[in-house]
């Protein structure tokens, strides 16, 4: 792997990544890449873990597709330098930031969006100049393998490079010299890359986990806030990091929301052996999330099959903040509803966690929307929607305090990999000497005057 990232280096020294074309070349690559090979990318999500051509397109291909568009479109804008004002202080000169790309840069990747995880940040990278190494997920084995078969046949390796492995090679990655390290997954492994980068000073991004709670008011439109947290929380199976983790709605509401939420899972039909619904990872995964379920408080739900991977959309509830499911992030099919009386239980309950990726209020309040926005600490989220602030580009995603550091997605995706270097550009035709030994009082009045401080 050390050969790959030195050559990696020395090709960024060419400055050959500076050329925008260059970068806009690669983007068109990587888009024809991933569309000629849509069939085979498929094939090897279905065999991971039964994920449809229909959920593949939505959620993983046309994402990325719509990032590199979206890229593609900005390049010109983003790369540009920027002028700026120059002060007083400084006069005459011109003042202006180049972006800059960082280097060398590592991507690895989560395995619940697979493709997703690890091309989106590695499409960020190369927009913005890097040369970049992806270490996917070796999770879903198939996706991983397919990956890097197609990106490392149609890729110089000198600049996008796709490396193997579980925990033993991404150790080695993370003693290795990057210029920028961005990494997806969970809040121990991200702790783990916090440190090894640490160690030598290397900048991170770190997009992390946590539980996202969805917040249902007594004035809500249950019906669609239903519809629409239903949707996203059984989507990929709930193996997703924004996915809505547990609800808390006003207990006035529960009984009627409960039987708006059947229905739509009814309406949905979820089931192992269609295209609606994915597999849990793998048998790990699926005993963890199995521990969790209790059919004595299971509302709806809770049938599992370990021999398909499969545990049904399940619903539950009258649990306490001490059950299993509250304990930790769930990342599969099953929702825990809780209630509240006040509004300021939500308040208190959501703040006993970590601060969460993402959080969804459905309300016809503003002023409840409002002092959930202002008072409550989370990556990001949405107003009666859940998971769609994921899909809009000009929205930077990440996470805060335990759920992530800094954050991607369109311009904030070229902000992520970019270095923008601040210079002062002077003339040599004048130079005031006020700054100059020897000082004096004259020349201090002056200094005061000029500054024009306190
Ligand atoms: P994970 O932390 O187990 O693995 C992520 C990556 O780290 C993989 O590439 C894996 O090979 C590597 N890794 C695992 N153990 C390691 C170790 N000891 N040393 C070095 N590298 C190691 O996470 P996961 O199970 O793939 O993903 C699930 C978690 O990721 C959830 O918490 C979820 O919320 C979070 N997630 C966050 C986002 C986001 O955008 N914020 C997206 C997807 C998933």
């Amino acid at each position: 792997m050390k050969q790959y990232i030195d050559a990696q280096k020395a090709f960024f020294l060419t400055q050959t990544t500076k050329d925008v074309s260059f970068r806009i070349n690669e983007l068109n690559r990587l888009a024809k890449l991933l569309k000629d090979n849509e069939e085979v990318l498929n094939k090897a999500i279905l065999d991971d873990f039964k994920k449809s051509a229909f959920e593949n397109y939505l959620t993983e291909l046309a994402f990325v597709q719509h990032d590199i568009k979206e890229a593609k479109r900005n390049l010109h804008r983003w790369a540009r330098r920027q002028k700026v004002k120059t002060n007083v202080a400084n006069f005459p000169a011109k003042s202006y930031i180049i972006p800059e790309p960082l280097g060398t840069v590592l991507v690895i990747g989560a395995w619940n969006y697979p493709y997703q995880l690890s091309i989106s940040p590695a499409v960020a990278a190369i927009a913005a100049g890097n040369t970049v190494i992806i270490k996917p997920s070796e999770m879903p084995s198939e996706t991983a393998r397919v990956m890097a078969e197609l990106i490392n046949n149609a890729f110089d390796p000198k600049i996008l490079k796709v490396i193997e492995g579980g925990v033993k090679e991404t150790t080695e990655l993370l003693k290795q010299d990057f210029d920028k390290i961005f990494f997806t997954g969970s809040t121990t492994v991200g702790k783990i890359v916090y440190k090894a980068a640490a160690e030598k000073l290397i900048p991170v991004t770190l997009e992390l986990g946590g539980k996202s709670p969805a917040i249902i008011t007594k004035d809500a439109n249950l019906k669609m806030a239903a519809k629409r947290l239903i949707w996203a929380k059984f989507l990929n199976s709930g193996q997703t990091c924004i996915a809505p983790d547990y609800i808390l709605i006003h207990k006035s509401k529960e009984q009627e929301f409960l039987k708006y939420a059947v229905a739509e899972i009814e309406k949905a039909k979820y089931a192992f052996d269609n295209d609606n619904y994915v597999q849990i990872i793998n048998e790990k995964n699926f005993d963890r999330l199995a521990a969790m379920l209790d059919t004595s408080k299971t509302h709806y739900g809770g049938e599992t099959n370990r021999a398909e991977r499969y545990i049904a959309p399940t619903l539950l509830t009258a649990i306490s903040w001490e059950h299993p499911s509250m304990q930790e992030e769930i990342f599969g099919p099953i929702l825990p509803v809780l209630t509240f009386s006040e509004i300021d239980e939500v308040f208190t309950n959501v703040r006993k966690f970590d601060k969460p990726l993402s959080l969804y209020v459905f309300t016809s309040s503003s002023k409840t929307k409002n002092r959930v926005l202002n008072e409550l600490s989370f990556g990001g989220g949405a107003v009666n929607e859940a998971v769609m602030h994921v899909s809009n580009p000009h929205l930077p995603f990440g996470g805060v305090g335990t759920s992530g550091i800094g954050s991607y997605h369109g311009k904030a995706g070229f902000d992520c990999f970019t270095h923008y270097k601040s210079i002062i550009d002077k003339p040599t035709w004048i130079e005031l000497p006020i700054k100059f030994s020897p000082y004096s009082k004259t020349k201090l009045t002056w200094l005061r005057r000029l500054f024009k401080l306190q």
